[in-house]
């Protein structure tokens, strides 16, 4: 076994590998960009590198500094992880002449397999069932168009060099092809240097199915089983399972035997990951299942096949990598149990998913779940890179228990202030369809008037929000709001500032929403949701009124009550005015000691927003 290994990636799977090869007695090299310098997985490895700057190619996809730093650093191995150069055939070629043992399959496999057409093109000539569709040499947009009708639409327009769910069209009839298809062509010439592509027959109510496969240089190749990657948006995945609902053993033979030909045909060595597309429509059967692509490498979402087979299949590849035989015979390996896997990512969903960057002021989950992090509270999500903060894998012993601890995984994480799916997470783990396995790729699509959250506080979290303001005091996070309680009007409402909305909220517990104070902001979380609480902008909280004691109206309305009179004396945080509009109340108070002057607000007059009411004098000014 080797002592001591590179590991050419960041974040969380140059971390999920160290775990490994520490537990092996196996050094590790970290190499990291220079902003990545303070990351766990540098910190963390044995020895680290810096490569290069913030830009990918100048740091991660450097392939003479990864080399020069395995020299340096003495290391005899070299994990690409996946992603950045793990599916790059030159450079495990280049890793192989430096005299270096590549982590992975052969040259010849990842070139065999990186091309979507030659791939499907060797897979049909190895009996393996492929999508149905047009693989040719005849890029002609009249060619391609002739070829799409000739299958049918919906077609499926695919960059042949594609990967991460880019270069893809849908065309739903032949009119719209044409379009489809520069666009298609100019996104695969501009992502991969390529712009050719295969067309397939678009497959309805679609599940991707994907097989493990694992081959060492013994010539052995093994499955472990399928997973179902089904729910994806923009055909990037989101949430994975192992096994795959609704799967019968005798279609789970087929697929697995599918695959594991496919990986013969390329003489497979180490971890890779057969796709098929499945056509879901009645339920799966092995004569709807065709092979999509292969990822030479470990896959995102690994874990959920470790969860139900018990096997590490970090510690398979450095074993295989190392000249070892496959640690179990396929006869050896059982599925127990149903594992999920939710991709928590730096995301907006109220704002069209947009990506989120800055610091990670809170960062937590919750216990008893396998929690796959390349960051740590205190630390900070970067635009440089992939979005991902975490996966989050839960395993039970069956597929209902499993989505009910994936969604409560999920309704349990704390990230502030950084926005994520881990409310869209949790939606989507506890949508009945999901529970019930009805899974296929438009899940989320069509269901995403459920899944992506409010933009308001809805009454679970109000009312949550006034029962924690109710009682706090002693070692409450809000404790120093409990003077806000003197807001409560007459039926014990307070008007409540929550996430930029203000609402009249009645206090309600609830047990799933924890408040927590960072910095001075105070915050309350819900179902993997963030809400930022603050105390309404009025008079005794900051506002026009905190530096001179003006009290100016915070918002367009009308005055419900006036509860001062010119020249009354009055103490910080009392009463003054109550302001209303859309049902909210607003309630303006005393900023500090004082003598009420110049006072205009009349009971039920409407008042426009910045319309100064009256003016507190300091007593001894
Ligand atoms: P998977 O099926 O394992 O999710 P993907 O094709 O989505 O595979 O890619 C795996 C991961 O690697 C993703 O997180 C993706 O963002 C990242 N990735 C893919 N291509 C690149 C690349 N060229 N450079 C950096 N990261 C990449
Ligand atoms: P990538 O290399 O980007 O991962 P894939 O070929 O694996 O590309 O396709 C990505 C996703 O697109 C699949 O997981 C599936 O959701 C969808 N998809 C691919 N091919 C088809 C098809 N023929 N019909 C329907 N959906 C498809
Ligand atoms: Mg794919």
């Amino acid at each position: 076994m080797f002592n001591r290994i590179l590991i050419a990636n960041r974040g969380e799977i140059a971390r999920r590998i160290m775990r490994t090869a520490r537990a092996m007695g196996i050094e590790t090299v970290a190499v990291h960009s220079d902003v990545d310098a303070a990351m766990p997985f540098v910190t963390e490895a044995d020895h680290a590198v810096c490569i290069g700057t913030a830009a990918a190619r100048d740091s991660y996809l450097r392939q003479d500094r990864i080399l020069e730093a395995a020299r340096a650093s003495g290391a005899e191995a070299i994990h690409p992880g996946y992603g950045f150069l793990s599916e790059n055939a030159g450079f495990a070629q280049a890793v192989a002449d430096a005299g270096l043992a590549w982590i992975g399959p052969r040259p010849a496999s990842i070139l065999a397999m990186g091309l979507k057409d030659a791939a499907k093109t060797l897979m049909q000539q190895a009996g393996v069932p492929v999508t149905p569709g047009y693989i040719g040499e005849d890029q002609s947009p009249e060619r391609l168009q002739h070829e799409a009708d000739g299958i049918g639409y919906p077609v499926l327009i695919k960059a042949v060099a594609g990967g991460g769910g880019k270069g893809m069209r849908r065309v739903d009839d032949a009119a719209a092809f044409r379009d489809a298809l520069l666009s298609c062509q100019r996104e695969a010439a501009a992502s991969f240097g390529d712009d050719r592509v295969l067309i397939e027959k678009y497959i309805l109510s679609p599940r991707h199915i994907e097989v493990q496969v694992f081959g060492d240089t013994h010539g052995t190749v093994v499955h472990l089983f399928e997973r179902d990657c089904s729910l994806q948006r923009r055909h990037q995945k989101v949430i994975e399972e192992a096994p795959a609902p609704g799967m019968d053993a005798a279609t789970r033979a087929a697929v697995c035997a599918a695959a594991v030909k496919a990986a013969k045909a390329v003489d497979y060595v180490g971890a890779g990951t057969i796709e098929f597309i499945a056509d879901g429509t009645e339920g799966l059967r092995a004569d709807r299942i065709w092979f999509m692509e292969m990822n030479t490498r470990l896959q995102v979402e690994h874990p959920v096949t470790e969860a139900i087979t018990g096997q590490d299949l970090v510690e398979w590849q450095l074993r295989v990598a190392a000249g070892e035989p496959l640690p179990l015979t396929q006869d050896a390996l059982r599925i127990t149990g149903w594992a999920m896997e939710a991709r928590l990512y730096a995301e907006n969903p109220v704002t069209g998913f947009l990506p989120s960057t800055g610091p990670l002021d809170r960062l937590r989950f919750p216990d008893g779940v396998r929690v796959d992090a390349g960051v740590e509270e205190g630390g900070e999500v970067t635009p440089f890179y992939d979005p991902m903060i975490a996966k989050l894998v839960v395993a039970a012993p069956t597929r209902t228990a499993a989505a009910r601890a994936l969604a409560k995984a999920c309704s349990g994480v704390e990230v502030w202030p950084v926005r994520t799916n881990a409310g869209f997470l949790t939606r989507a783990a506890a949508h009945p369809d999901f529970v019930a396995g009805r899974v296929d790729t438009g899940f989320i699509e069509r269901h995403a008037d459920t899944l992506i959250p409010d933009t308001e506080p809805g009454d679970a979290v109000a009312g949550a929000a006034a029962a924690l303001l109710a009682e706090a005091t002693g070692t409450n996070p809000w404790t120093a709001l409990a003077g806000f309680r003197s807001n409560a009007d007459a039926d014990g409402r307070v008007l409540l500032d929550i996430g930029g909305t203000r609402v009249l909220a009645e206090a309600k517990a609830d047990p799933r929403a924890r408040a927590a104070r960072i910095g001075d902001q105070r915050l309350l979380f819900v179902d993997g949701e963030a809400w930022l609480f603050a105390a309404p902008r009025s008079g005794a909280d900051g506002g026009a009124a905190a530096g001179d004691g003006s009290i100016v109206a915070p918002m367009p309305g009308r005055i419900v009550s006036v509860d001062v009179a010119d020249g009354d004396t009055v103490t910080r945080g009392q009463r003054l005015i109550v302001l209303e509009a859309m049902k909210m109340e607003q309630a303006l108070l005393a900023p500090f000691d004082g003598i009420v002057s110049a006072l205009k607000a009349t009971d039920g007059a409407q008042v426009a927003e910045g319309t100064m009411l009256a003016s507190i004098e300091r007593e001894d000014g």
